[in-house]
Protein backbone atom coordinates (compact mmCIF):
# COMPACT_ATOMS: atom_id res chain seq x y z
CA UNK A 1 0.00 0.00 0.00
CA UNK A 2 1.82 3.24 -1.04
CA UNK A 3 0.77 6.19 1.36
CA UNK A 4 -0.59 9.82 0.18
CA UNK A 5 0.86 12.90 1.70
CA UNK A 6 -2.39 12.84 3.48
CA UNK A 7 -2.17 9.53 4.95
CA UNK A 8 1.67 10.39 6.10
CA UNK A 9 0.51 13.64 7.84
CA UNK A 10 -2.44 11.59 9.73
CA UNK A 11 -0.18 8.54 10.70
CA UNK A 12 2.41 11.35 11.64
CA UNK A 13 -0.61 12.77 13.84
CA UNK A 14 -0.89 9.53 15.67
CA UNK A 15 2.74 9.46 15.93
CA UNK A 16 3.84 7.02 13.56
CA UNK A 17 6.52 7.44 11.40
CA UNK A 18 5.79 5.29 7.86
CA UNK A 19 9.47 5.33 6.81
CA UNK A 20 11.75 2.20 6.78
CA UNK A 21 12.52 2.21 10.46
CA UNK A 22 15.81 1.78 12.06
CA UNK A 23 16.36 -1.39 13.13
CA UNK A 24 16.10 -0.55 17.08
CA UNK A 25 13.16 1.38 16.52
CA UNK A 26 10.81 -0.87 14.49
CA UNK A 27 7.88 -1.57 16.68
CA UNK A 28 6.72 2.00 17.59
CA UNK A 29 6.71 2.29 13.35
CA UNK A 30 3.52 1.91 11.12
CA UNK A 31 3.88 -0.50 8.57
CA UNK A 32 1.60 0.35 5.44
CA UNK A 33 -1.51 -2.12 6.32
CA UNK A 34 -0.90 -5.51 4.87
CA UNK A 35 -3.39 -8.75 3.97
CA UNK A 36 -1.77 -10.06 7.59
CA UNK A 37 -1.85 -8.56 10.24
CA UNK A 38 1.71 -8.18 12.41
CA UNK A 39 -0.16 -10.10 15.49
CA UNK A 40 -0.75 -13.96 16.57
CA UNK A 41 -2.94 -15.50 14.07
CA UNK A 42 -6.82 -14.46 14.82
CA UNK A 43 -9.11 -16.39 16.45
CA UNK A 44 -12.80 -15.91 16.30
CA UNK A 45 -15.01 -15.60 19.44
CA UNK A 46 -18.41 -15.39 20.50
CA UNK A 47 -20.13 -13.17 22.81
CA UNK A 48 -20.96 -15.22 25.63
CA UNK A 49 -24.23 -14.72 27.60
CA UNK A 50 -24.81 -12.89 30.88
CA UNK A 51 -24.78 -9.38 32.32
CA UNK A 52 -21.68 -6.97 32.34
CA UNK A 53 -18.72 -8.07 34.26
CA UNK A 54 -18.02 -5.16 36.86
CA UNK A 55 -16.69 -2.32 35.91
CA UNK A 56 -13.51 -0.90 37.13
CA UNK A 57 -11.82 2.48 37.29
CA UNK A 58 -8.33 2.84 34.69
CA UNK A 59 -9.37 4.81 32.20
CA UNK A 60 -8.55 7.99 32.67
CA UNK A 61 -10.69 11.59 32.87
CA UNK A 62 -11.25 12.67 29.36
CA UNK A 63 -10.95 16.37 28.07
CA UNK A 64 -11.70 18.07 24.52
CA UNK A 65 -12.24 20.05 21.57
CA UNK A 66 -13.17 19.64 18.15
CA UNK A 67 -16.18 20.77 15.87
CA UNK A 68 -19.17 18.51 15.88
CA UNK A 69 -20.23 16.44 12.85
CA UNK A 70 -23.14 15.64 10.70
CA UNK A 71 -26.27 13.80 12.17
CA UNK A 72 -27.12 10.71 11.24
CA UNK A 73 -30.21 9.98 8.70
CA UNK A 74 -33.57 9.01 9.67
CA UNK A 75 -34.13 7.44 7.40
CA UNK A 76 -34.42 3.42 8.79
CA UNK A 77 -33.93 0.56 7.51
CA UNK A 78 -35.71 -3.09 7.14
CA UNK A 79 -36.53 -4.29 10.31
CA UNK A 80 -33.72 -6.16 11.83
CA UNK A 81 -33.00 -10.03 11.55
CA UNK A 82 -35.72 -11.42 14.50
CA UNK A 83 -32.83 -13.97 15.64
CA UNK A 84 -30.50 -10.81 17.07
CA UNK A 85 -33.61 -8.74 18.20
CA UNK A 86 -34.55 -11.95 20.15
CA UNK A 87 -31.04 -11.85 21.64
CA UNK A 88 -30.41 -8.40 22.11
CA UNK A 89 -33.94 -8.83 24.21
CA UNK A 90 -33.04 -11.83 25.69
CA UNK A 91 -32.98 -11.31 29.96
CA UNK A 92 -29.33 -12.01 31.10
CA UNK A 93 -29.34 -13.24 34.71
CA UNK A 94 -29.30 -9.92 36.40
CA UNK A 95 -31.83 -8.37 34.26
CA UNK A 96 -35.74 -7.86 35.70
CA UNK A 97 -38.64 -8.38 34.25
CA UNK A 98 -39.10 -4.45 33.23
CA UNK A 99 -35.28 -4.22 32.03
CA UNK A 100 -36.34 -7.37 29.65
CA UNK A 101 -39.51 -5.76 28.78
CA UNK A 102 -37.70 -1.99 27.97
CA UNK A 103 -35.00 -4.47 26.13
CA UNK A 104 -37.85 -5.52 23.45
CA UNK A 105 -39.19 -2.15 22.72
CA UNK A 106 -36.05 -0.79 22.27
CA UNK A 107 -34.92 -3.59 19.94
CA UNK A 108 -38.14 -2.06 17.51
CA UNK A 109 -37.54 0.96 17.33
CA UNK A 110 -36.47 3.03 14.24
CA UNK A 111 -33.80 5.45 13.94
CA UNK A 112 -35.90 8.52 14.75
CA UNK A 113 -37.84 6.57 17.88
CA UNK A 114 -34.47 5.59 19.29
CA UNK A 115 -33.13 8.75 19.38
CA UNK A 116 -36.26 10.26 20.91
CA UNK A 117 -36.10 7.25 23.77
CA UNK A 118 -31.91 8.14 24.18
CA UNK A 119 -33.17 11.81 24.58
CA UNK A 120 -36.04 11.20 26.69
CA UNK A 121 -34.21 8.29 28.76
CA UNK A 122 -33.96 8.45 32.69
CA UNK A 123 -32.95 4.81 33.22
CA UNK A 124 -29.91 5.62 35.09
CA UNK A 125 -28.46 8.63 37.54
CA UNK A 126 -26.82 10.08 34.54
CA UNK A 127 -29.39 11.71 33.28
CA UNK A 128 -29.19 14.31 36.44
CA UNK A 129 -25.91 14.83 35.50
CA UNK A 130 -25.68 14.90 32.15
CA UNK A 131 -26.10 18.35 29.48
CA UNK A 132 -27.48 16.69 26.76
CA UNK A 133 -27.26 13.03 25.22
CA UNK A 134 -24.70 11.70 22.99
CA UNK A 135 -26.53 9.56 21.14
CA UNK A 136 -23.70 8.75 18.10
CA UNK A 137 -22.70 10.20 14.93
CA UNK A 138 -21.80 9.21 11.45
CA UNK A 139 -23.12 7.36 8.39
CA UNK A 140 -26.09 4.57 9.32
CA UNK A 141 -25.28 3.21 6.24
CA UNK A 142 -21.55 3.01 7.12
CA UNK A 143 -19.41 -0.63 6.76
CA UNK A 144 -17.54 0.52 10.25
CA UNK A 145 -18.84 0.90 13.59
CA UNK A 146 -16.31 2.37 16.52
CA UNK A 147 -17.69 2.04 19.80
CA UNK A 148 -16.14 3.84 22.61
CA UNK A 149 -16.62 4.32 26.04
CA UNK A 150 -18.82 7.27 27.76
CA UNK A 151 -18.94 10.77 26.62
CA UNK A 152 -17.02 13.03 28.26
CA UNK A 153 -16.87 16.59 29.14
CA UNK A 154 -16.65 18.18 25.48
CA UNK A 155 -18.91 15.42 24.30
CA UNK A 156 -21.39 16.56 26.83
CA UNK A 157 -21.16 19.77 25.63
CA UNK A 158 -21.24 19.16 21.97
CA UNK A 159 -24.07 15.99 22.03
CA UNK A 160 -21.49 14.49 20.00
CA UNK A 161 -19.35 11.51 20.59
CA UNK A 162 -15.71 11.66 20.28
CA UNK A 163 -14.98 15.39 19.98
CA UNK A 164 -12.98 16.35 22.19
CA UNK A 165 -8.93 15.37 22.24
CA UNK A 166 -9.46 11.42 22.33
CA UNK A 167 -11.51 12.36 19.18
CA UNK A 168 -8.54 14.20 17.65
CA UNK A 169 -6.46 11.19 17.96
CA UNK A 170 -9.42 8.58 16.64
CA UNK A 171 -10.49 11.26 13.52
CA UNK A 172 -6.34 10.80 12.50
CA UNK A 173 -6.29 7.23 13.07
CA UNK A 174 -9.57 7.09 10.70
CA UNK A 175 -8.16 9.37 8.14
CA UNK A 176 -5.22 7.02 7.70
CA UNK A 177 -7.19 4.57 6.62
CA UNK A 178 -9.40 6.40 4.11
CA UNK A 179 -12.19 6.77 6.33
CA UNK A 180 -14.46 9.48 7.85
CA UNK A 181 -17.18 10.10 10.04
CA UNK A 182 -18.87 12.49 7.79
CA UNK A 183 -22.87 11.74 6.69
CA UNK A 184 -22.94 13.84 4.58
CA UNK A 185 -23.81 11.55 1.71
CA UNK A 186 -20.79 11.96 -0.47
CA UNK A 187 -18.51 9.22 0.67
CA UNK A 188 -18.48 5.63 -0.55
CA UNK A 189 -19.91 3.09 1.88
CA UNK A 190 -16.60 1.43 2.56
CA UNK A 191 -15.30 5.30 4.28
CA UNK A 192 -18.05 5.47 6.19
CA UNK A 193 -18.10 5.22 9.58
CA UNK A 194 -20.82 5.42 12.22
CA UNK A 195 -19.18 5.94 16.01
CA UNK A 196 -21.69 5.30 19.14
CA UNK A 197 -20.63 4.94 23.01
CA UNK A 198 -21.49 2.18 25.18
CA UNK A 199 -22.61 4.53 27.30
CA UNK A 200 -25.25 7.99 25.61
CA UNK A 201 -24.49 10.18 28.87
CA UNK A 202 -21.88 11.86 30.82
CA UNK A 203 -20.79 9.97 33.84
CA UNK A 204 -19.51 12.47 36.22
CA UNK A 205 -16.17 13.77 36.44
CA UNK A 206 -15.66 11.11 33.41
CA UNK A 207 -15.28 8.42 36.45
CA UNK A 208 -16.00 4.86 34.78
CA UNK A 209 -19.13 3.54 34.34
CA UNK A 210 -21.07 1.51 36.48
CA UNK A 211 -22.27 -2.07 35.47
CA UNK A 212 -25.50 -0.70 36.24
CA UNK A 213 -25.47 2.27 34.24
CA UNK A 214 -24.21 -0.26 30.97
CA UNK A 215 -27.09 -2.50 31.33
CA UNK A 216 -29.23 -0.27 31.37
CA UNK A 217 -27.74 1.31 28.28
CA UNK A 218 -26.35 -1.50 26.69
CA UNK A 219 -30.09 -1.49 24.61
CA UNK A 220 -29.02 1.39 22.80
CA UNK A 221 -26.31 0.41 21.65
CA UNK A 222 -27.64 -3.56 20.73
CA UNK A 223 -30.36 -1.20 18.20
CA UNK A 224 -27.80 0.58 16.96
CA UNK A 225 -25.56 -1.72 15.96
CA UNK A 226 -28.88 -3.92 14.68
CA UNK A 227 -30.14 -0.92 12.20
CA UNK A 228 -26.43 -0.24 10.91
CA UNK A 229 -25.86 -4.02 10.60
CA UNK A 230 -22.16 -2.72 9.90
CA UNK A 231 -19.04 -4.99 8.60
CA UNK A 232 -16.97 -4.48 11.26
CA UNK A 233 -17.29 -3.27 14.83
CA UNK A 234 -14.08 -2.11 16.44
CA UNK A 235 -14.47 -1.94 19.98
CA UNK A 236 -12.24 0.86 21.81
CA UNK A 237 -11.35 0.41 25.16
CA UNK A 238 -12.20 -2.51 27.93
CA UNK A 239 -15.89 -0.70 28.58
CA UNK A 240 -16.38 -1.79 24.89
CA UNK A 241 -15.33 -4.86 25.10
CA UNK A 242 -17.39 -5.65 28.52
CA UNK A 243 -20.35 -4.61 26.80
CA UNK A 244 -20.15 -6.16 23.56
CA UNK A 245 -17.86 -9.01 24.19
CA UNK A 246 -18.85 -9.88 27.84
CA UNK A 247 -15.54 -9.93 28.32
CA UNK A 248 -12.79 -8.59 31.69
CA UNK A 249 -9.65 -9.71 29.65
CA UNK A 250 -7.87 -6.68 29.23
CA UNK A 251 -7.68 -5.05 25.71
CA UNK A 252 -4.10 -6.35 25.28
CA UNK A 253 -4.92 -9.82 25.88
CA UNK A 254 -8.28 -9.62 23.30
CA UNK A 255 -6.74 -7.65 20.70
CA UNK A 256 -5.08 -9.22 17.31
CA UNK A 257 -8.04 -11.64 16.95
CA UNK A 258 -11.34 -11.31 14.94
CA UNK A 259 -14.29 -11.72 17.54
CA UNK A 260 -17.96 -12.06 16.52
CA UNK A 261 -20.89 -9.63 18.19
CA UNK A 262 -24.16 -10.88 16.83
CA UNK A 263 -22.53 -12.49 13.96
CA UNK A 264 -20.41 -9.73 12.99
CA UNK A 265 -16.69 -9.61 13.13
CA UNK A 266 -15.56 -7.30 16.00
CA UNK A 267 -11.99 -6.20 16.59
CA UNK A 268 -10.73 -5.08 20.20
CA UNK A 269 -8.09 -2.21 19.96
CA UNK A 270 -6.87 0.27 22.70
CA UNK A 271 -9.44 2.96 23.75
CA UNK A 272 -7.73 6.67 22.30
CA UNK A 273 -7.45 8.32 25.93
CA UNK A 274 -4.83 5.58 26.60
CA UNK A 275 -3.18 5.92 23.63
CA UNK A 276 -2.40 9.63 24.46
CA UNK A 277 -0.40 8.57 27.50
CA UNK A 278 1.06 5.16 25.98
CA UNK A 279 2.32 6.35 22.63
CA UNK A 280 4.42 2.66 22.25
CA UNK A 281 0.78 0.93 22.33
CA UNK A 282 0.20 3.46 19.22
CA UNK A 283 1.93 0.99 16.95
CA UNK A 284 0.23 -1.72 18.10
CA UNK A 285 -3.45 0.07 17.73
CA UNK A 286 -2.46 0.44 14.10
CA UNK A 287 -1.97 -2.95 13.55
CA UNK A 288 -5.31 -3.54 15.26
CA UNK A 289 -6.76 -0.51 12.36
CA UNK A 290 -5.02 -3.08 9.93
CA UNK A 291 -6.79 -5.84 10.71
CA UNK A 292 -10.21 -4.54 11.03
CA UNK A 293 -9.46 -3.06 7.63
CA UNK A 294 -8.46 -6.14 6.32
CA UNK A 295 -12.03 -7.84 7.78
CA UNK A 296 -14.05 -4.70 6.47
CA UNK A 297 -12.38 -5.06 2.93
CA UNK A 298 -13.99 -8.45 3.28
CA UNK A 299 -10.63 -10.30 3.39
CA UNK A 300 -12.51 -13.71 4.97
CA UNK A 301 -9.29 -14.64 6.01
CA UNK A 302 -9.54 -13.36 9.34
CA UNK A 303 -12.99 -14.83 9.78
CA UNK A 304 -14.23 -18.32 11.27
CA UNK A 305 -17.85 -18.98 10.81
CA UNK A 306 -19.96 -18.53 13.40
N1 LIG B 1 -14.20 8.82 25.07
C1 LIG B 1 -15.17 7.96 24.69
O1 LIG B 1 -15.09 6.76 24.91
N2 LIG B 1 -16.21 8.47 24.03
C2 LIG B 1 -16.33 9.74 23.73
O2 LIG B 1 -17.31 10.12 23.11
C3 LIG B 1 -15.31 10.63 24.15
C4 LIG B 1 -14.25 10.14 24.83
Amino acid sequence: MAWTERQREMLQAMGLRVWAPPAEDEAAVAAPCVAEPSVAPPVAATRPSGPPAPAARTVPARSDAVPAIAPESTRAKAPAAPTSMEQAARPAAAVTEEQARRARHIATLDWPALRAEVEQCRACSLCESRKQVVFGTGHVQARWMVVGEAPGEQEDLQGEPFVGVSGQLLDSMLRALGLTRAADGEQPAAQRVYIANTLKCRPPRNRNPEAAEMLQCEPFLVRQIELIRPSLILAMGRFAVQALLRSSEPVGKLRGKVHRYQGVPLVVTYHPAYLLRNLPDKARAWDDLCLAASVAEGDGTHVASP
